[in-house]
């Protein structure tokens, strides 16, 4: 039986078309994946399932009864939950708190704490989430974090989940355990359009799947009729590389060294302990490790958020320890940041506006102290059509772009100002197929043009096919160094744990 039906389904932002004309349909008990490149309308589809946006067209059934779904709360009646990719949880608060709020049993003007606990153990324990309910959010990892959100779901009652992209907010160790989780929610009954950009977790644990290009639906089919290739295909239009093709490198001198780097974070523990490598122009150094392991500091120290307390950095044979962020930029280092919104975006601002951030004070940008209008729209439209940037409004802030097209103006950004070096850090995460393709083109020719990029990365994959030369982040520290023509899953996943290559001989 169908459980979920739209019927020539419109929805328009202004002109722009997010949706149309989606005739999309899931069966009952079914894992149903969404694939689609970044922008194609994947979330504005979801949202009007959740009541969160009105369609301005067509129509929804559920359960075969025509409906109309006017906000969460009317979704949530008709059994449909969902978890989006930004948390809404009370950190402060325990897990059994965030999963009955706004349905507590109160006691005067009291949580019944006790029965809360009580019941959000009942409710896990049947769907085999494994959670501690007195723990406090703030205390959990983002794995965590997510069940809880699933688990609010749940002790809602719903039976459809849909999860907006759901793994990229989780480290490779912890995407496993989320698929088997999913699959047994499914065995209990529960029925789960799962949005994702990684075909792997597509194939390991749906269905069927629904390709959605340019707000249209291209075609829905089941997951065993069809390969990664075809269904990377079908999302771009294209054939895609899904292997990076790269030359050998030339390396030449070395551009930027850091020599026995130390650092602590807010807490006083030391993340960084003395830290040493470089990169040279022409090469593309990768520095690998599960996440929390340091890389994010040394991304930090070397954009000047962050300042270290031993060591020297050195860029082109110059002391540059404890620069401040715009002296770096201004000395030819781009920077790509782990947070796009955070440190690489101002998301009210328009794209004109993103494209000069960081460079403003720069001639031909600037002129006497005065912004050339005119050539950065120019440069700006340059931009967006060298790096194909699809956007609806170029007068709205990039806030209403979606992922991978907001990571693109960040990328095109700092290309564009020629930079010696280039810090990388997650550069495709969240970003689909086609862009990630894109983005992996532009590093290597910027290698080619005898530039260094220094690239952080939680995807090893995309590790293993872009460096030349490989360092190994574990507790702090560099655990060991890999070239790229002896790397291989297995030896950095042994680096990555901690365990050395003669350690696992004695063991
Ligand atoms: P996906 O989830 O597939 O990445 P979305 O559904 O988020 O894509 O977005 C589809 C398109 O609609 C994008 O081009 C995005 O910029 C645009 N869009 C989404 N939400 C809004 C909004 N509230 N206002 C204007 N445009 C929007
Ligand atoms: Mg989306």
């Amino acid at each position: 039986m169908k459980i979920i039906e739209t019927v020539n389904l419109t929805k328009r932002f202004g002109e722009f078309v997010a949706n149309d004309n989606i005739n999309f349909s899931v069966e009952e008990g079914e894992i149903h994946a969404i694939v689609g490149e970044n922008g194609a309308g994947k979330s504005t589809l979801m949202n009007c399932l959740f009541g969160l946006l009105k369609a301005d067209e067509g129509d929804i059934y559920i359960k075969g009864k025509k409906t109309s779904i006017a906000s969460p709360k009317d979704a949530i009646k008709l059994g449909i939950g969902m978890v989006h990719q930004h948390f809404k949880l009370v950190p402060s608060l325990s897990i059994a708190e965030n999963v009955v709020l706004g349905q507590e049993f109160v006691n005067g003007i009291k949580v019944n704490y006790k029965k809360a606990v009580e019941e959000v153990k009942k409710v896990s324990n049947s769907y085999g989430l494994k959670i501690d309910p007195k723990e406090k959010v703030q205390d959990v990892s983002v794995g965590v974090q997510q069940r809880i959100e699933i688990l609010k779901m749940l002790y809602r009652d719903v039976d459809i989940l849909i999860l907006d992209e759901p793994t990229a907010v989780l480290t490779p160790q912890e995407v496993d355990g989320f698929l088997n989780d999913l699959i047994e929610l499914k065995n209990k009954g529960k029925t789960i359009i799962i949005i994702t950009h990684k075909l792997n977790e597509v194939k390991k644990c749906s269905d069927s799947v629904t390709v959605i290009r340019r707000g249209k639906i291209i075609d829905s089919v089941k997951t065993k009729d069809v390969d990664e290739k075809i269904l990377a295909k079908m999302m771009v239009g294209r054939d895609v590389l899904l292997k990076v093709q790269k030359g050998e490198s030339n390396p030449g001198d070395i551009i930027y060294q850091a020599k026995d780097i130390c650092t602590y974070n807010k807490r006083n523990i030391k993340v960084l302990d003395n830290v040493s490598f470089h990169v040279r122009s022409g090469e593309i150094l990768g520095i690998a490790g599960v996440e929390g392991n340091g890389q994010s500091e040394i991304i930090k120290v070397m954009s000047g958020l962050l300042k270290t307390t031993k060591g020297v950095l050195e860029f082109m044979n110059k002391d540059i320890t404890n620069s401040k962020p715009c002296e770096i930029k201004d000395m030819g280092i781009g920077i790509i940041p782990e947070d796009r919104y955070k440190h690489g975006l101002c998301k009210s601002m328009t794209i004109y506006e993103n494209m000069i951030c960081g460079y403003h004070k720069r001639k031909p940008i600037s002129n006497k102290g005065f912004i050339n209008i005119k050539e950065v729209k120019k440069n700006t439209e340059e931009l967006i059509n060298k790096f194909d940037i699809r956007i609806g409004s170029k007068s709205e802030g990039v806030g209403k772009l979606s992922g991978g097209n907001a990571q693109k103006v960040v990328i095109a950004r700092e290309v564009s100002m020629r930079p010696k070096v280039l810090i990388a850090s997650q550069p495709t995460r969240g970003v689909d197929i086609g862009s990630i393709e894109f983005i992996h083109k532009q590093l290597i020719n910027y290698r080619d043009e005898g530039n260094a990029v220094v690239l952080i990365s939680s995807e090893l994959s995309e590790i293993i096919s872009l460096s030349d030369r490989i360092v190994v982040m574990y507790k702090g520290k560099i655990i060991g160094e890999i070239s790229c023509t002896e790397a291989s899953n297995e030896k950095l996943g042994c680096l990555m744990a901690g365990i050395k290559e003669d350690e696992k001989v004695k063991a």
